[in-house]
């Protein structure tokens, strides 16, 4: 079946524990109960596309196992098309996250069956949608391939590249949208200064999220810097992912990319305001004027 939005990516069961302090080499802490929470960048993204009201599929890779219908469970809650979720072999990917008092996070991932999900699929997945959201988490073979058989079906391509990853020039040009926080966009260009210089990499538009400060839009000859609300933030974990969705969604409901941007700030900026990454993403009803 077709969907408006089809997204490419990771899920993953977080596994939080709070602690005084992080085990050293060696050592054993006593934490306090885990926390078992969904997430995934393709999850997340997938779930904020959702709550807005899009008709969004993730194309992911689980495993045959408790956490796999833990996730399962929370994407359909959501709202979430699942068919394109494929059971695998491996154990569903988990990210161990460890809080301590001082609000600091460490995260080990394994990224188990996000890294079985192969590209051979992908080709019938995105028939019929009208955008495909990429993140990485995932292998970049199936990355590199979404990419550019999106752009050959026509469907408009937008990637998340969150964690920055070095992709090929042909996939960079068959992109649409090219989406990336301040830190990813100075990797790729080897410097902070001049976030425009994104296009010369090939894609036809690139967005730069600049957190409480809102995001930066660049298209050939033009930079719109959109300024976010201002907020008492809470949480900006998976803000990134919150913000990618609601792009996407917005932009398989026709927006222009400024306007999907202006959108996508204002759910952002709702979600650091509240706990978590997936339970703190909007519906459209909460937005202004919604
Ligand atoms: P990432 O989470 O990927 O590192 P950012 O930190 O740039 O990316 O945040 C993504 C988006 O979330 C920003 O473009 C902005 O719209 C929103 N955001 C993040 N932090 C805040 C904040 N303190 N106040 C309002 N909006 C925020």
């Amino acid at each position: 079946m077709a969907h408006d939005v089809v997204v490419v990516g990771s899920a993953n069961a977080d596994l939080v524990v709070k602690a005084e302090r992080r085990p050293g080499a060696g050592e054993t802490v006593l934490g306090e109960d885990t926390v078992i929470m969904p997430g995934g960048k393709g999850a997340n993204t997938a779930v904020a596309a959702a709550r807005l009201g899009a008709d969004v599929a993730l194309f992911g890779a689980i495993g045959d196992d408790h956490h796999g219908t833990i996730l399962l469970d929370s994407l359909r809650d959501a709202g979430v098309h699942t068919e394109l979720v494929e059971t695998t072999a491996r154990p569903t990917g988990i990210a161990y996250i460890t809080v301590t008092p001082d609000g600091e996070n460490s995260i080990l991932v394994s990224p188990g069956a996000n890294h079985a999900l192969e590209p051979e699929r992908v080709e019938k997945a995105l028939s019929g949608a009208k955008v495909m959201v990429v993140s990485l988490e995932i292998p970049l073979r199936t990355v590199e391939r979404a990419i550019e058989t999106g752009a050959r079906a026509g469907v408009r391509t937008l990637l998340n590249l969150s964690p920055a990853a070095a992709l090929s020039e042909r996939t960079l040009a068959a992109l649409d949208v090219l989406l990336v926080n301040e830190h990813e966009a100075a990797w790729l260009l080897g410097s902070a200064d001049d976030p425009a210089k994104l296009l010369d990499l090939g894609p036809r538009a690139a967005v730069v999220t600049l957190g409480a400060r809102g995001a930066l839009v660049l298209t050939p000859g033009s930079a719109a810097e959109i300024a976010a609300p201002q907020v008492d933030a809470v949480d900006t974990t998976g803000a990134g992912d919150g913000f990618t969705g609601a792009l996407a969604a917005a932009l398989a409901g026709g927006a222009d990319l400024e306007s999907a941007v202006r959108k996508a700030v204002q759910v952002a900026a709702i979600s650091v305001t509240r706990p978590g990454a997936q339970p703190s993403y909007p519906t459209a009803a909460e937005l202004p004027g919604g």
